[in-house]
């Protein structure tokens, strides 16, 4: 509002309410319109610190008045004539859009929140067998039976790894840390060397590759991993129940013929859809 003449009632149109719904109390007040407040252009302060909180004052006096004798108006604060425009509008609610963002993200539950969340996002959005979501999903929740995890919950088996015997057997160090799969990994087509220091927490380690989109190749790369992930985990089976040690080139043979036998199917899956929709539109025509 740019107060001009200031012919606004004070009390029935409630100017100075500050919006937190405190009613404001004048008991013998003869006041009634805006500009019995106003002299000279200016605001009449011994008067407004008469009958208002200091706070109040400090609201009311920064209520710009208007230089000419002029009836009150309606003033848009974020232009430069006071007038509402679209494009003005659409810059303050984009800015305050992107403070509240700010906020949220600078507060750390809440970026976690976001995190976790992108993660699972990301992870569903996948372009791999279900069965393989499904499996990291476990994997990322802690849902996995490893030896560790089988002796916490029920204090039954030997918490050791069937591979190496030496080392306690954690999600993280079937993937990485025991000997065979550190073979596996030197091997493979596809490394994440720059993230070995996440490589203790599984979950920070697939936040990380799952950012590395949109390096080159990067979606295949993040799409064969979870292949290779997933034949670590079934070799680590195969020794745990039949006894029978897998091979590290044949973990990454089983994990590259899966994975291409599948964006083959995809690929033709998708050719035949849009086969089927042009074949369809040509009908249409
Ligand atoms: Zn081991």
């Amino acid at each position: 509002m740019l107060l001009g003449t200031g012919k606004v009632c004070i009390r029935g149109e409630n100017y100075f309410n500050r919006g937190y719904g405190r009613e404001w109390e004048m008991e013998g007040c003869q006041l009634e319109f805006v500009h019995e407040l106003i002299e000279g252009g200016k605001w009449k302060n011994d008067l407004l610190k008469h009958w208002f909180n200091v706070v109040d004052v400090d609201h009311i006096t920064n209520i710009p008045l208007s230089l000419y004798d002029r009836k009150d108006r309606l003033f848009w604060n974020y232009s430069k004539f006071g007038i509402y425009t679209v494009k003005t509008g659409y810059v303050v609610a984009k800015e305050q859009s992107e403070m509240m963002n700010r906020r949220l993200a600078s507060d750390p539950e809440t970026s976690w929140e976001i995190r976790k969340h992108t993660v699972w996002k990301r992870l569903w959005s996948l372009n791999v067998k279900m069965k393989l979501k499904h499996f990291l999903w476990r994997c990322l929740q802690n849902g996995m039976a490893t030896n560790k995890a089988l002796y916490k919950r029920f204090g039954i088996s030997n918490k050791i790894c069937h591979c190496c015997g030496k080392e306690t057997e954690t999600i993280e160090h079937i993937f990485f840390f025991c000997p065979k799969a550190k073979v596996t990994w030197k091997l493979a087509p596809v490394r994440w060397e720059g993230f070995v220091a996440l490589q203790g927490n599984l979950w920070r380690w697939w936040e990380a590759v799952t950012q590395s989109t949109k390096e080159t190749q990067g979606a295949d790369r993040i799409k064969l991993t979870v292949n290779l992930l997933w034949q670590i985990w079934k070799a680590r089976n195969k020794l745990a129940f039949q006894s029978e040690l897998v091979d590290a080139k044949v973990i990454i043979d089983k994990a590259q013929q899966e994975w291409i036998e599948y964006e083959a199917v995809y690929e033709s899956d998708t050719r035949t859809n849009s086969n089927l929709e042009m074949e369809r539109q040509v009908q249409q025509r």
